[in-house]
């Protein structure tokens, strides 16, 4: 049985007082409560630290947005692996369709970032996701392998315990258009499927595949009810407890199941 995981993606969003309220809000709506989901937040940079230390012993953790593939040097404006790990963060998220389309970053620099979150002990939470056009020339499953070829690159089984995937189609994210549960099912049992093809069965059964694209508290228990839908990455609707709280708890509801 995968654990689900429900993740907040922040982006550019909150200020200093904001965000910690957000996060002490959640950290409130946990306690006392059985966490049988992993639920990350993942804040801004300069609001990482202050975010971390208002979750406390919650259960919740905290994640970068990015990361930098080189321990440290002239990188101007870039955060490193090691950096992200001495402010208490467990995770990353890497290839986000906003990094992938609006800073273009391509499959080679998100392997290279893969590959350092994972060597230094973060669980890397890489992302993949096809363009409208993509879905409606049938280019979804080519594009979606090969940035799972590419993302996953020299990633070996045993590495994999540290990877997460993130299917976000990107006509889906912020659009308000969600994935509908069979449009997501299919295809995360198409990324198992390539995960079955690329190591073993047993590797891609225990691989956790999140949804993200428009989640909201309204079709977050369909949406999670899908056989292959391991959780869910979750944007605009994390930025408030009223509206991030409610997909916790069909985390938590689902995963009684
Ligand atoms: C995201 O940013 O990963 C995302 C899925 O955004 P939204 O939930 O706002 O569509």
């Amino acid at each position: 049985m995968r654990r689900m995981i429900i993740a907040g993606n922040w982006k550019m969003n909150t200020d200093l007082a904001s965000g910690t309220a957000l996060a002490s809000g959640l950290a409130e709506l946990v306690s006392g409560k059985e966490l049988s989901v992993d639920v990350l937040v993942c804040p801004p940079f300069p609001y990482l630290q202050a975010v971390r230390q208002a979750v406390g012993e919650s259960g919740i953790s905290v994640g970068g947005q990015n990361c930098y593939f080189e321990p440290s040097g002239a990188f101007t404006g870039e955060v490193s692996v090691g950096m992200l790990q001495d402010i208490g963060c467990d995770s990353v998220l890497l290839g986000h369709s906003e990094r992938r389309h609006i800073l273009k970053e391509c499959n080679g620099l998100i392997n290279k970032k893969t590959k350092a979150a994972i060597a230094g002990g973060l669980r890397a939470v890489l992302c993949v996701g096809e363009l409208l056009e993509e879905r409606e020339a049938g280019n979804t499953e080519a594009v979606l392998d090969e940035q799972m070829a590419g993302g996953l690159e020299d990633v070996s089984a045993e590495q994999m315990t540290q990877v997460v995937i993130a299917y976000e189609p990107v006509w889906a994210i912020g659009t308000g258009k969600t994935a509908s549960p069979e449009q997501a099912e299919q295809a995360h049992a198409h990324l198992r499927n390539w995960l079955a093809s690329r190591y073993t069965q047993e590797l891609a059964d225990s691989v956790r595949i999140l949804y993200g694209g428009s989640v909201k508290p309204g079709n977050a228990m369909e949406l999670l009810g899908q056989p292959n839908v391991d959780g869910a990455l979750v944007g605009g609707a994390s930025l408030s407890v009223e509206n991030f709280g409610p997909i916790i708890e069909a985390g938590l509801e689902i995963s009684k199941a």
